[in-house]
This record gives structure tokens, sequence and C-alpha cells, in this order.
């Protein structure tokens, strides 16, 4: 489903990511972690072409993410992406905010993207807030919105950077169990998170990165109990 073959990066002349294989099958659920400047976001945003990259190779569903808008339009309607920092538009209304790219990128009808909008509101378990604006929501309610609109796309693969980490804590686990529904489901993931009960619970691997390359990867029970790199234990310790 995406492939990641000696992708390198340059922020000018700093080098923020270092060959980068990465193979992702699809149903596959992978947990990103490691240091803050590591390159984790950078990592992901590459995957849309939210950044560009200079070396490699980055395919998504069998599409070579070249720098041609046709291409990085064709892959960007297979992948859904959360952030950090929620990102809705604020003067639009939750159901607005559902609507928008269905209509403008897959040009649905009104009535279409209306109906697709209040069935993922209503997975996310927040249908009953469709009509208020984000400003009148709860960060964690908020984050949910944020995933249904990304569901809206019906993308192949959803990307989350770090998507409970502005929450207040009582509201993390409202968004995690969202993210555990939607594995469940069967969806593709590739999850930024230090949430590492989520990555007991959801990922098949956890690939750990320092300094803009992946140091290890491994399956969840492994990364837990056996790190084998010494970066990666100094991490586990820090934040375990
Ligand atoms: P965090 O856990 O803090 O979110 P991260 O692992 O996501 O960190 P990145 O945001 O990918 O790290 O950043 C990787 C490195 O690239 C850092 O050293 C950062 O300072 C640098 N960097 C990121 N964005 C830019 C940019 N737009 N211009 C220059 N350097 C950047
Ligand atoms: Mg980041």
């Amino acid at each position: 489903m995406i492939t990641m073959a000696g992708v390198e990066k340059w922020y000018g002349a700093f080098q923020a990511l270092h060959n980068i294989d990465i193979s992702v099958r699809k149903g596959e659920k992978i947990v990103l972690c490691g240091p803050s400047g590591s390159g984790k976001s950078t990592l992901i945003r590459c995957i849309n072409h939210l950044e560009t990259y200079e070396k490699g190779e980055i395919r998504v569903g069998g599409i070579l993410l070249g720098h041609q808008s046709k291409t990085i339009d064709a892959v960007r309607r297979e992948v859904g992406m959360v952030f950090q920092q929620f990102n809705l538009f604020p003067h639009l209304t939750v159901l607005q905010n559902c609507m928008l790219a269905p209509m403008k990128a897959l040009r649905l009808g009104k009535a279409e993207a209306e109906a697709r909008a209040r069935q993922l509101l209503e997975r996310v378990k927040i249908s009953e807030q469709a009509e208020k604006y984000p400003a009148q929501l709860s960060g964690g309610q908020q984050q949910r919105v944020a995933i249904a609109r990304a569901l809206c796309m019906r993308p192949k693969v959803m990307l989350f950077d770090e998507p409970t980490s502005a929450l207040d804590p009582e509201m993390v686990k409202e968004v995690l169990d969202t993210m555990i529904d939607l594995a469940r489901e069967g969806m593709t993931m590739i999850c930024v998170t230090h949430e590492m009960g989520f990555a007991r619970q959801v990922a098949d691997r956890v690939i750990f990165m320092a300094s803009g390359a992946i140091v290890e990867e491994a399956s969840p029970v492994e990364f837990f109990s056996n790190p084998k790199h010494e970066r990666t234990r100094k991490f586990l310790g820090e934040i375990l």
C-alpha cells in the first residue's frame, strides 16, 4: 500500500531524513515514535506531499509520488491525515467541514456529501454536534471531527501525527478509542504517537526513529520487552 525506498530529505543544508525504507501492507498499522526532532512529522508529511523529498521513491497504492500535481492529487485522494492541532476550518460548521473536500475534490453533490458526512460523524459518535462550529466543541470532539472529515474522502490510508498530544488527559481516550475502532475495521494506518498503550494494543509494527533515520523496527512485544538499540532503550526509559 505504501513503500518508501531510499528516501532522503533536506531542509536547506540540514538533512531531515536519511535513507528511509518502509513498506506498509494493506490493513497494517504502524506506530512511528522517536525523540522530538527525529523526523517523524517530516516522514509522514512526505507521504502526501506536504513535504517534498529529494532522493528515493514513495509509492502509495501503486502510484509513484512524483512532483507533478496530477500524481500529488491522486495520492492525496487516497491518504487521510489528522494533525495534532485539529486544523478544522473555524468559520464552517462541523457538517460543512466534513462536506467541503468531497464536494470540491470528488465532485460529490451536496446531498450525497451531507449523507456521507452525517454517516461518518455518527461513526465517530459525534452526530449531535453537526451544526456547531469547531470553537464550540471540546478538543477531543474537534479531533474526532477531524478524523470524520478525513474519512469522508474514503481514504485507503490514514496518517496521524500526534493526534492526542494537544488534548487534555481526559479526552485522550475518546480519540484513541476512535482510532482503535478504525484499526479494527481494517484501515491501513501510520500513527505518530507516544501513546504506548495504543501501540501495544493496535500496532503490527513499531518503528523507532532518531536523527532522521530508522533505528529499529519490531513487533510491539519485541519493541517493548527487548529493544535492541541503546537509543531505543534510552527513549523508552524516558517515556514509560
Ligand atoms: P516532534 O516530536 O517535536 O514533533 P518530529 O520527530 O516530528 O519532532 P520533525 O518535525 O519532522 O520532527 O523535524 C525533524 C527535523 O527537521 C528537526 O530538526 C526540525 O528542526 C527540522 N525541520 C522541520 N521542519 C523544518 C522546516 N520547515 N525547515 C527547516 N527545518 C525543519
Ligand atoms: Mg512532529
